[in-house]
Order: C-alpha cells, then structure tokens, then sequence
C-alpha cells in the first residue's frame, strides 16, 4: 500500500538551490502553503553544492546575470541576518578579494563592452591596462594581456557547503519538511503534474514541483515527458602550495581559460576542457594529466612564482551544463505550468542560488517576477531552441 501526502510544492534536490528556493517559499509573506524538498543523498557527498570552488562574481556580459550577481552578494554580505536560527548566524566565510579578467589585445573591445553594461547595472568594476596591472600586482606576468578588467567591490569566494547547509537549517526551522528519498515518477494528468512518486513507493501529492536536481535534472524533467539539454559533465580542481605570498591576490581568469585563487594558505586551480574531451558523465574521477599539461603551463607562464608549485589535495564535482548556452534555466515550463525548472547553472549556480531560490519562491507566490525579471532565462528559449549566451564563461 503506497503512502500519499500533499503538499503545496514539492523541491526535486535538496542542494544550494533546492534549500534556497525551500528557505525563500517558508519566509515569502504571500505563501502560506507546505513545501517538502527531496533529497536522494542527505550527505551531499556528490552534490555539486558540496564540491563546488564557490565563488561570486558581478561580471557578466548579460543584464539579467548582473543584477543575480549583485542580489546574491547583498544576500551573502547579511546571511547571518537572514539565515539565523535561534540566535545562531552561520559562518559562510565570505571573502571579498574580487574577481581579475584577463584577456588579450583582441579582447580589448569586448572587454570594454561588457564594463560598460556592468556598470550601467551597478555593479563596481575597474579596467586595467598591462602597465597599470603589474602596478597593482607585480606577481602578474603581463605577456600577452591587453587588458584586465577586476571586480573592486561584491566578488570574491565563500563556502558553498555552509551556505547549503545554512539554507537547509533555516527552511526546516520555519517548517520545510525534508525527505530522505529518490524521486522516480511524476504523474501527470494533462498540462498539469499532480504527485511525485519515490523510490519507497511513497507518492507526494502536489500544486507545484520545482526540478532543482543539479546534474540529474534532465531525467527529471524526462519523467514529465520533457526534453532539458542538461548534462552532468566533470570538473578537477586542483590545491597546490607556493612558497611566495602573492599580494592581494584575486580569483583570476587567465587569457587560456585557467582560473586559481587563494585557499587559506593555499592556492586551487581548474580549467574547462575542450569541447571534445567533455563527455557527459557522473564519475567524479580527477583528471591528473590535465593539470600536467594544460594548467600549469598557463600557471606558470601567467605567475612566474608558480613555476615551482606543488599539488596537495585535488576533488572532481559535476557542472550542471546546458548544453544551449551554458546558462541557468528558471522558470515555469510553458507546457506544464506547475513543472518549475531552476538547472543548467553550468558553473554559476551556488552564487545564483538566493537570487534563483527568491525568483521560484516569488514566481509560485504571485505568479510573475517581481524583484528580477528571469524571462531571459526562461524555458521558452529552450523550447525555441533560442541560446541565450554569455561572452565570458567559467
Ligand atoms: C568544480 C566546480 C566548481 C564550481 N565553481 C563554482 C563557482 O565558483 N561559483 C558558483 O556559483 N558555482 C560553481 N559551481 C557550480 C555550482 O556548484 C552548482 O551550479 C550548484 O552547486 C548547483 O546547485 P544545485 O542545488 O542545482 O545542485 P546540487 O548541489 O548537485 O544539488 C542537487 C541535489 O539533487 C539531488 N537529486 C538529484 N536527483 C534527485 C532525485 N531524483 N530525487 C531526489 N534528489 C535528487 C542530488 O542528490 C543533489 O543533492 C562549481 C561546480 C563545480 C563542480
């Protein structure tokens, strides 16, 4: 005999953006409604949000990831406000050293485009050239670099899995109920879901399903008999030691694609693979030879005290990649109004996790976006098959 409970939403995945979307809908004074989140693996020993770099960044090249960005640093800044518990503030750990952009002289333009727009949105953000680079940080090698464009206020790194966790404290104690279980069925009775069913044969009766599944989004969104072009693709992330104190140092994106930031006393690194070497996949096996052959020559040739580091410690999570256009897709499906996506974050999606949760939470409360406006985001494009891109991915 199968279990049946109803409530008001039902969170597919329980991580960063499960918890949020779970903490927004529970404090949302027009809600009043019940919210379950299921979660396969309460340990979130493989969750992205566990396995994440974490860090928070205001430039992008689209409006709408400016305006996320800067929500999610103004919410990050006072988490021990909203995400207290009895007294308790979490500890995130937020550091805000900023976020350093290279890019080489045919960026230049580019470049000076995407500042200007972050500008217009509010987000503080300096351009640098070479001379005015090596001044500010004399570890840079500036071969090659036309310009540097730093992040000077709202970007930096924190601790992803605290903010997890502190979502997850915060929503049980206003009444979120959390179930340890697998979500394997949706029913559907036309354009509407009505229940979810769980691995234990327990069926959760419902008004609204959110797919905040991560990785495993695309398979939910198949048990509503729906296509998502998102897939689980691996990320190493390497912890390296080097003897030299770099000054000041930001998260920096170098000109190949390689990215390193300071870690405590320590620096950690990562690099997107190619097209052609980023197959789908849920191993969580570090690719060694990657950093051998593609990282630190890039580390190397950019900071020449990282010509002699070493690798301590390395850990592979799962991007949730949209294979369309690498950005997050959030929102109601135009065929199944009470399916809500929140996927495909590609990379960004523990930084956009208050403003995305705030978004569902507002979307199920009043059926529009009040604070920000996701329609760029939406699954409609998907549907069209319309990509909506940044020009400057990590
Ligand atoms: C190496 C690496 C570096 C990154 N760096 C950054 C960064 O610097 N900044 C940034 O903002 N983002 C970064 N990201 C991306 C970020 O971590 C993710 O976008 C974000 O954590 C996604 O959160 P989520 O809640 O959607 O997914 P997850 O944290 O993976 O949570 C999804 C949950 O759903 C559960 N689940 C799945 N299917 C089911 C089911 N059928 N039933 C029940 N439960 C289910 C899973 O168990 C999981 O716990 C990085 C990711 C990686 C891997």
């Amino acid at each position: 005999m199968t279990e049946a409970r109803t409530y008001d939403v039902v969170i597919v995945g329980g991580g960063a953006i499960g918890s949020s979307t779970a903490f927004f809908l529970a404090s949302e004074s027009g809600f009043r409604g019940t919210v379950a989140v299921v979660e396969r693996d309460p340990t979130y020993r493989t969750a992205s949000s566990a396995l994440s770099a974490s860090g928070i960044r205001q430039q992008y090249s689209t409006a709408v990831n400016v305006q996320i960005g800067r929500f999610g640093i103004d919410f990050l800044r006072n988490v021990g406000v909203h995400l207290a518990v009895n007294g308790e503030a979490p500890d995130i750990g937020l550091s805000e050293r900023g976020y350093l952009f290279l890019g080489g002289p045919e960026s230049e333009s580019v470049m000076r485009d995407i500042h200007a727009l972050q500008l217009a949105h509010g987000a503080r953000v300096e351009l640098l050239d070479p001379d005015a680079l090596t001044r500010r940080f004399p570890w840079i090698d500036a071969a090659g670099i036309g310009i540097g464009s730093l992040g000077i206020s709202g970007e930096g790194w924190f601790d992803g899995y605290a903010l997890l966790q502190a979502f997850r404290r915060k929503a049980r104690s206003l009444g979120v109920d959390f179930i340890h279980g697998t979500v394997v069925g949706l029913e559907r009775s036309g354009n509407r879901l009505t229940a979810a069913r769980l691995a234990d044969g327990t069926r959760l009766r419902c008004g609204h399903v959110v797919n905040a599944a991560g990785p495993r989004a695309r398979s939910v969104a198949e048990m509503a008999g729906l296509r998502l072009p998102v897939e689980a693709r691996c990320r190493s992330v390497f912890v390296f030691d080097c003897r030299q104190e770099l000054e000041a140092c930001p998260l920096v994106i170098d000109t190949s694609g390689v990215w390193f930031r300071p870690e405590g006393r320590q620096f950690i690194t990562g690099l997107s693979p190619p097209e052609e070497r980023d197959p789908e996949t849920f191993d969580l096996e570090v690719d060694h030879a990657q950093f051998e052959n593609d990282i630190w020559p890039a580390l190397a040739a950019r900071v020449p005290a990282f010509a002699s580091v070493k690798v301590v410690g390395s850990w592979a999570g799962l991007y949730e990649y949209n294979t369309l256009d690498q950005n997050g897709i959030v929102g109601p499906h135009p065929e199944l109004p009470n399916l809500l996506f929140a996927n495909g974050f590609s990379g960004h999606g523990l930084q956009q996790s208050p403003a995305v949760g705030h978004g569902i939470a507002e979307w199920i409360a009043h059926g529009a976006w009040r604070t920000i406006d996701f329609t760029p985001l939406s699954v409609e494009r998907i549907v069209a098959n319309r990509p909506y891109s940044e020009r400057n991915i990590v």
